[in-house]
């Protein structure tokens, strides 16, 4: 009996021990950055409000200036503890870093993640408390929304409840905007995030079809802000072929970070 608590106590440690040398190793990659043979970080761009109030051609006018065979790749809807770590290994696997469009209710549950997302060097923009369609509340939910939303994500990564956000990058849900909320946001110096290309990633599909569908859209754009969800499993489980298809196909990854001061690297070539 004894030996059999003893036996099940040693196969708990080995398995947390494989476990943490799976984290170690994910940041331990992370950490080698750049490295050989892997898709890597072409250039750092600053994305300003005042010169870009709103990015994204399927939604704006104006999109940011990526040339030919530059993407931007973006998470919605996260963190979620089922996936997000499946597509943080999978962009650290290639030295890639992301934007993540975040909801403040699930980051607030899981602090911790959202820790990590940052501290692998990915960028965090705002994706409301509890994504709503802004479009269909009463205006002044909406704007709760939005602030709940960043207070949330602030409090968990800098300990901090305020509503001005330490990145000013916002995605509304749905894309469903309203005059007032941009005017809203625009006042307030935040970037609001369309897509340029999207993975119709809440279709029921599978990971293969999702990779077809995304490698088309993108050879037929070229460049252009991509969006994800990353608590898609189908996303998560596509995205390390879908890398290396950028690696092997002459495309280049864009690390989109705010201007402001701290940001002394921009790797413009
Ligand atoms: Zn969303």
């Amino acid at each position: 009996m004894r030996r059999r608590t003893r036996t099940r106590k040693f196969i708990g440690l080995l398995a947390s021990a494989f476990l943490a040398s799976i984290a170690q190793g994910a940041s331990a990659r992370a950490a080698q950055c750049p490295r050989e043979g892997t898709l890597g970080i072409s250039r750092i761009l600053h994305v300003d409000a005042a010169t870009t109030p709103r990015v994204g051609l399927k939604e704006y006018p104006q999109t940011l200036p990526l040339w030919d065979h530059e993407v931007v790749l973006t998470f919605d809807d996260g963190p979620w503890p089922s996936t997000t770590p499946k597509v943080l290994a999978a962009l650290a696997e290639q030295c890639v870093r992301a934007t993540f469009f975040v909801i403040g209710k699930p980051a607030s549950e899981h602090p911790e993640l959202l820790r990590r997302i940052a501290a692998e060097g990915h960028t965090i923009g705002h994706h409301t408390w509890t994504h709503p369609s802004l479009m269909r509340i009463p205006p002044a939910d909406a704007v709760k929304q939005i602030d709940r939303g960043i207070s949330a994500v602030e409090m968990a990564l800098h300990g901090t409840a305020t509503t001005v956000p330490s990145t000013p990058f916002f995605r509304f849900p749905g894309f469903e905007t309203t005059p007032a909320t941009l005017d809203l946001l625009q006042s307030r110096g935040i970037v609001v995030f369309g897509a340029d290309i999207w993975a119709s990633d809440w279709n029921v599909m599978t990971p293969g079809q999702e990779l077809k569908l995304i490698i088309d859209r993108l050879n037929a754009a070229g460049r252009g802000i991509i969006l994800f969800h990353d608590p898609k499993a189908r996303t998560a489980a596509m995205l390390p072929a879908f890398l290396r298809y950028l690696r092997d196909n002459g495309y280049h990854v864009v690390h989109l970070v705010p201007t402001g001061p701290g940001v002394e690297f921009d790797g413009a070539p």
